[in-house]
């Protein structure tokens, strides 16, 4: 075995299952393993690295920033913290953001803040506010978070989980109007479930939710740690649905695939049921990340990666639905969030990733049966016809 395979395998937890590859080097789309042989990523990290791998401009603002200063606490104020969260409310149309630093504590802090504001503002009684998600979630791996979840394997052995929390079906604004009662702070929601399979709700549907939600006074959290930054074809993907949520999460992709940096983001009426003391973190919002974040945001904005997305998206499942191969039974997705899926009959979505591995294409399964491509927003039209030709090959090999 390679030996930083049987290193990793003896001295790190066994709470993943990677593929057998070591990457040494990363440059935009591509990733090289230690003996130099060149893969073309279509994980981006889980769409932590939609700049690419080591984006110059990120690279150069990070150089930059470490030279001045990196942490710092919040302790005090720095020069990089107001510009970085007023380009993210600008971006947002949101009030006020509070950063932290992975997708986890933002997530935390929505629900959080939901609860407080249930409390201080909408007059839930102590102790009983509500928060409701959906089936086939994934907003993080903490224990109230996985208190969410209906994944078996997430929540076995990890209990007992907070109260008030509750789990409805995916898709169905119905079964949300159903489950709201006077005490329901909030409803968390990813516009496409990433993590369950690239799971893409009927149109409308968040608008729908966005409506019960007002008319409840329920409060709509939308995670966007990883449709966020334009990986759907839009900015964020609550703008296929027109709607401004009342908290927003973001993360992944916040950090330019350099450092974690993610935050929520709401309306004064919600921050500002936060006062000093009541929630914080040591690293969010240090003045390295800022830095690094702003740039991330102004290379995004710039580059205009939604559009980019949105056409290399259509452009990229048009071609994987071109591909014959019995064993695929969808090809779904929006931008270059693309899941396809597989009859577990023929193939596992694992053997399936480790074929295109081996002509040097780098992705991931989701559960058992979807094959993930997610590439950094950075790659060209060019690239994606190469990898299609890759993609037929493997798929047609099946
Ligand atoms: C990745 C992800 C998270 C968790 O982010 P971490 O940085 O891994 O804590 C939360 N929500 C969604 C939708 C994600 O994709």
């Amino acid at each position: 075995m390679n030996k930083f395979i049987a290193q990793e395998e003896q001295f790190c937890a066994h709470n993943y299952e990677p593929l057998p590859v070591v990457l040494s080097r990363g440059r935009g789309i591509h990733l090289w393993d230690e003996q130099g042989r060149r893969y073309t990523d279509m994980m981006s990290a889980y769409s932590a690295v939609s700049h690419g791998h080591l984006h110059p401009r990120l690279v150069s603002a990070l150089n930059k920033q470490i030279a001045q200063l990196a942490v710092i606490s919040r302790a005090f104020y720095s020069d990089k913290l107001g510009p970085f969260l007023e380009k993210a409310c600008e971006i947002t149309g949101q009030d006020r953001a509070l950063p932290m630093n992975t997708g986890a504590e933002a997530v935390e802090t929505a629900l959080k803040a939901a609860r407080k504001w249930a409390y201080q503002v909408k007059g839930v009684p102590k102790n009983k506010a509500e928060i409701i998600a959906c089936e086939g979630n994934f907003h993080g791996r903490t224990i109230a978070i996985v208190g969410l979840s209906s994944e078996d394997q997430y929540r076995e052995g990890f209990g007992p989980f907070p109260g008030g929390l509750k789990t409805i079906a995916f898709a169905d604004a119905d079964a949300l109007e159903q489950a709201i009662t006077p005490n329901t702070a909030a409803f968390i929601v990813e516009p496409i479930q990433g993590e369950n399979g690239i799971i893409v709700p009927p149109e409308g549907y968040l608008a729908k939710c966005a409506e019960i939600c007002k008319k409840h006074n329920v409060l709509l959290l939308v995670d966007e740690i990883q449709t966020g930054l334009g990986r759907t074809g839009r900015m964020f993907a609550c703008e296929y649905d027109n709607i401004k949520p009342d908290g927003l999460i973001l993360g992944k992709a916040l950090g330019g695939g350099l450092l974690p940096v993610s935050m929520f983001l709401s309306s004064r009426e919600v921050m500002d049921v936060f006062t000093p003391g009541d929630h914080g973190s040591t690293f969010g919002g240090n003045p390295l990340a800022a830095a690094v974040g702003l740039e991330a945001l102004n290379v995004v904005i710039e580059k205009q990666f939604p559009q980019q997305a949105e056409k290399l998206g259509e452009y990229f499942m048009a071609g994987l639905r071109e591909i014959k191969c019995d064993a695929v039974t969808d090809v779904r997705g929006k931008g270059l969030l693309i899941g396809v899926e597989f009859d577990p009959e023929k193939i596992t979505a694992r053997q399936v990733c480790e074929a295109l591995m081996q002509k040097n294409i780098l992705s991931k399964e989701t559960h058992d049966t979807v094959v993930r491509f997610a590439p950094p927003l950075v790659i060209t039209q060019q690239e994606i016809d190469e990898a299609l030709a890759i993609i037929q090959n493997v798929f047609e090999a099946i």
